[in-house]
């Protein structure tokens, strides 16, 4: 008897509410077309790989994007500039970013990922291991440990692959500078180079001639397309031997206005250009985005 009750107050409700039900049928499948729609226009006008030279004012920090969403940052910047830059590239529900790379644990470079690691969950974090004195460091290391985050040190040159074919080389370090402290902390930096599709972006973070020159003698570098030059411009960094070999298209100089370190250094600005380097800096240009499509360059 339940039964049939409970089946006849179904179907008069159905009765009396059937044009609200088709209504709100109809609204949900259409919410869901637009959803899914704009799911697949989104990936369609993305390109096959996007890197943005953030604008963090003095300091560094690259986000790289690829088609498949693998988010790869390359250092965080000064204080309180990273996370508006990574809200400009990342949806509001996105909080997790696959890899970060710390190149070296200068305040410009990891101060700005303590507020990443505050803010978003990490895939993994690579960085050389070496020993830093500073507060900013310690923070850093701490905050990795206590969120038992993996950690990759580069104690050997090691590639990291991603979507469709594209490659992030790390091709220095060459030794284990875990647990060390240097004199120069800059003759640990990650250098990476990203192939793709045929085009290749060198990131020099601070090295500096003594890296430069190792790297050219031991024939680590060649003809790039794009050099992150190292060292925000400085006159330490982007040698002419070191352009000779590397014959940059394009040279994106990571700096803030009116810095106090004079970066970047007018020397440098002549070599570029005696070299054939279009030059890019984040400290007139803001940030910088370029795109890979179909082979293809494209600077925004
Ligand atoms: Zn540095």
């Amino acid at each position: 008897m339940s039964w049939n009750f409970s089946q006849s107050s179904i179907y008069k409700f159905y009765k009396i509410h059937q044009r609200k039900i088709f209504g709100g049928a109809a609204f949900l499948l259409l919410a869901l077309f637009f959803l899914v729609g704009y799911r697949v226009f989104d990936y369609v006008q993305k390109p096959d790989l996007e890197v943005s030279f953030f604008d963090v004012w003095q300091g560094d920090s690259i986000f790289v994007e690829s088609k498949d969403g693998t988010q790869i940052l390359i250092d965080g910047g000064p204080p309180n500039r990273i996370l508006p830059n990574l809200g400009s590239r990342m949806s509001f529900f996105d909080r997790f970013i696959d890899v970060v790379v710390l190149t070296h644990p200068h305040a410009d470079h990891v101060s700005g990922l303590i507020e990443v690691l505050g803010r978003y969950n990490i895939g993994m974090i690579i960085e050389s291991g070496v020993d830093y004195h500073t507060a900013e460091a310690k923070i850093f290391e701490s905050l990795v440990a206590e969120k038992k985050l993996k950690k990759v040190t580069v104690d050997h040159p090691i590639n990291l692959n991603f979507a469709n074919g594209a490659v992030l080389k790390f091709i220095y370090p060459e030794e284990s500078f875990v647990g060390m402290t240097l004199k120069n902390v800059h003759d640990s930096a990650l250098v990476g180079e990203l192939d793709f599709e045929d085009k290749k972006i060198l990131f020099m973070s601070d090295a500096e001639k003594n890296l430069e020159k190792r790297l050219v003698e031991e024939g680590r570098v060649g003809d790039v397309d794009v050099l992150k030059t190292g060292h925000h411009g400085s006159k330490t960094s982007s040698n002419d031997f070191f352009l000779r070999v590397t014959k940059p298209e394009y040279a994106i100089i990571s700096s803030g206005a009116r810095n106090r370190y004079g970066h970047p250094a007018q020397e440098v600005l002549s070599r570029l250009a005696s070299a054939g380097a279009q030059i890019f800096r984040t400290d007139l240009d803001g940030t910088i985005t370029l795109e890979i499509r179909n082979g293809s360059l494209i600077w925004k």
